[in-house]
């Protein structure tokens, strides 16, 4: 994705107050963040207990605009081992958990929510760009990697699209 900047960053956020945006802590190495290496930026607020953040390119276009969410992870936690639904890791190489995000305007005022089951820690970016094992004789992997950030962009721009619009 395209490179943001604290002011950037901050501007993008469509479901926060004021207060909200104002306790935000950037990740930790903001300033050497390798941008090409992500397809959404992602990581808890190392401050508050439960309170995450994605900022996701728009449209699923990693030069489009960004939309920024905030995210409270849900007290219970999956029963079982789940798979993410942004990166769908069949090899559950790290925890999964249930994030909500309240929408953005009147809706979200009035309550409404939208949530999703991903890695914990926006591990995401990296599991899709691992080569998937050999499915079969002649599988092309690397095809299958393109495929696999593809399908990640999307999922997390529609999840942006989610909060902003309504699904
Ligand atoms: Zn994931």
């Amino acid at each position: 994705m395209l490179p943001l900047t604290d002011t950037s960053l901050r501007a993008s956020f469509v479901n926060t107050s004021r207060k909200e945006l104002s306790d935000l802590t950037l990740p930790a190495g903001f300033d050497r963040l390798d941008w090409d290496g992500i397809d959404y930026l992602g990581w808890r607020d190392p401050k508050l207990a439960r309170r995450a953040y994605v900022v996701a390119p728009g449209d699923g276009d990693p030069d489009g605009d960004p939309v920024g969410v905030l995210l409270r992870q849900a007290e219970a936690t999956p029963r079982r081992r789940a798979q993410c639904s942004w990166c769908e890791d069949v090899t559950l190489p790290n925890p999964v958990v249930f994030y909500s995000a309240r929408r953005a305007g009147p809706a979200g005022r009035s309550g409404s929510t939208v949530g999703t089951l991903i890695c914990q820690d926006f591990e995401c970016s990296a599991n899709v760009r691992r080569l998937p094992p050999l499915a079969y004789p002649g599988f092309d992997r690397e095809a299958a990697r393109l495929e696999r950030i593809a399908t990640l962009r999307l999922r997390a721009a529609a999840f942006a699209d989610a909060v902003l619009r309504g699904a």
